[in-house]
């Protein structure tokens, strides 16, 4: 009788968040079709968030657009897709912790969970402020917005002030971006709701001496200059102390407002802190070699937010590390030298109110209404890489279309 020979195990690679760098790197490995290897994608929810127009569903479209189940994504079995959160990992033991209880063992990991909201400890920002880190925060502010309008029936002029005031934190793409949609959204609630519009205002603090200041002098000119131009009150270069239940307040000055919006602030996640052997930054991003690997660890790879690179912080970033990610592992298990990363600078777009964006790569910057629909299309290519066409196009749609659920903006 031949003997049969033992079944090797498969290379196990577990890549921990289902965001813009897990994805890409669970895609483009399974496209490899690598012989006796099992992919593993484990992230905390059943969806891919499309953090880039969040800022949208606040001011009233629809969350689709946000929200893309991973289902969708991975539609077969050649990526099998976990939902657990993962609470610690042991990188001695290959092992990775989820909150379930479950034990996720690795050959490779790949650890892409991103970032969460900084506060900085200053008091009362925490408890108080808004944010639109998540789409479950988008939507609460957005519910919150028609809340105020909702309850400002017979309000003193004082109160109203107070009520109407819509304080955004941060000036980074976020805030700006935010700021610009949320004006105009504003102008249409108060018609409906028959507020004065001389009630209604939109501050964004910047504790910064600019706006944007990762990017060029000319991207900050060009958004402070449009902002202004959309009637809102921009205070650059002083930093918030503190909030509480009546409003926030600078060395200086402190403003009376229900509604307070803090976008100034993000670190890698600090679940990285309950994986053993890993070697952190102050803001929480894992130390990576030449290759993308954890350094004083064995067989970890990192990428997007969680990295310490130059350019980590976006989504082209993630994106970028993903291939990267993905080429290298395959060297790796075909025994090859593994490539050498080299951080790429991306361009960026970012919309500031309806129908306008200014383009910035490198020292080149421009705006205008066509670049506003070039972030379109990048938008619409982004979901084409991902998904199939007919699914794409839906998510895309989706981004354009006003979703009210209070009763009195309902038409
Ligand atoms: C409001 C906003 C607007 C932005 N706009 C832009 C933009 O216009 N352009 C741009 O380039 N970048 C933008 N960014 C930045 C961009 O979103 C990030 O740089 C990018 O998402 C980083 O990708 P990542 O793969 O590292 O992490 P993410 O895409 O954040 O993915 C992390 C994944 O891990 C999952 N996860 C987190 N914790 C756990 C856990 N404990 N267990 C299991 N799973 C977990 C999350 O659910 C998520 O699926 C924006 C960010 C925000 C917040």
């Amino acid at each position: 009788m031949p003997t049969v020979a033992p079944q090797k195990e498969p290379t196990r690679i577990l890549i921990v968040g289902g965001g813009f760098g897990g994805v890409r790197t669970a895609l483009n490995l399974r496209k490899q079709n690598l012989p006796n290897v099992k992919i593993t994608l484990l992230s905390d929810r059943h969806h891919f968030e499309y953090t880039p127009a969040y800022y949208k569903i606040a001011a009233g479209t629809s969350p689709m657009e946000t929200c893309i189940p991973l289902s969708d994504i991975f539609p077969d079995r050649s990526v099998e897709v976990i939902v657990d959160t993962v609470v610690a990992g042991d990188t001695k033991e290959h092992v990775i912790f989820g909150a379930s209880g479950s034990r996720y063992r690795y050959d490779y990991l790949v650890l892409a969970l991103g970032s969460e909201t900084a506060y900085f400890n200053i008091p009362g920002i925490k408890e108080h402020s808004y944010s639109i880190k998540t789409i479950d925060e988008a939507l609460r502010l957005k519910a919150h917005v028609h809340e105020v309008f909702n309850s400002h029936h017979g309000m003193s002029v004082f109160e109203l002030m107070s009520q109407f005031q819509f304080v955004i934190i941060g000036g980074g793409p976020a805030g700006v971006e935010l700021a610009g949609v949320l004006r105009a959204y504003l102008r249409t609630l108060a018609r409906i709701h028959e507020v004065p519009e001389r009630f209604v205002t939109v501050n964004l603090l910047q504790g910064a001496p600019r706006l944007l200041p990762t990017m060029n002098e000319e991207v900050s000119r060009r958004a402070l200059k449009r902002l202004d131009s959309l009637g809102i009150n921009i205070i650059l270069g002083k930093a918030v102390a503190g909030e509480d239940a009546i409003g926030v307040y600078l060395k200086d000055i402190g403003f009376s407002a229900r509604t307070i919006i803090w976008t100034a602030g993000v670190k890698a996640t600090s679940v990285y802190e309950k994986i053993t052997g890993l070697t952190l930054e102050k803001n929480g991003r894992i130390v990576v070699n030449e290759s993308m690997m954890a350094v004083g660890v064995r067989d970890v790879f990192v990428l997007g937010d969680s990295a310490s690179t130059p350019f980590a912080g976006t989504a082209q970033t993630a994106i970028y590390d993903g291939h990267y990610i993905a080429s290298a592992l395959t060297s790796r298990l075909r025994r090859m030298n593994l490539p050498k990363y080299s951080p790429k600078p991306t361009p960026y777009v970012i919309p500031v109110g309806n129908n306008w964006a200014i383009f910035t790569f490198k020292n080149i910057t421009l705006s205008g209404r066509i670049f506003f629909w070039l972030r379109e299309i990048i938008d619409l290519r982004f979901f084409m890489s991902i998904l199939p066409f007919k699914k794409a196009w839906f998510a895309w749609r989706s981004g354009g279309t006003q979703v009210e659920s209070c009763p009195n903006c309902k038409h």
